[in-house]
């Protein structure tokens, strides 16, 4: 399962920064997920709790920001909203788009202690 090995990749950063910062616990995680990203916020939950236990991360509450899709359209010259990937641009129809932002997953900010 896809969501299974990004929630392990999330615990490795957890787990290194938990020894450049310092901290033996982590309370809350806020993740970013784009829209575009192909990532199933359920199934991300479902995994997190699963790679979680055990770990730094066991009691860890997980906080899901949404992240529209926004793409800069090359004819049109201006940044456009996209639902999907690959989609057109909904001013001029044009597939000239490249997508920067809403394409990706990231940590936002983590309450430790
Ligand atoms: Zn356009």
């Amino acid at each position: 399962m896809h969501e299974m090995s990004l929630c392990e990749s999330i615990l490795q950063v957890l787990e290194e920064q938990a020894h450049t910062q310092q901290y033996r616990k982590v309370k809350t995680v806020w993740l970013e997920i784009g829209a575009l990203s192909g990532v199933e916020v359920e199934a991300l939950r479902f995994s997190f709790d699963v790679v979680t236990q055990g770990s730094i991360a066991e009691q860890a509450t997980l906080e899901i920001i949404e992240v529209p899709g926004q793409a800069w359209c090359l004819p049109c010259a201006c940044n456009v909203a996209v639902q999907q990937l690959y989609d057109l641009c909904p001013h001029c129809g044009s597939h000239q788009l490249q997508v920067n932002s809403g394409d990706q997953m990231r940590i936002k900010e983590l309450e430790v202690e």
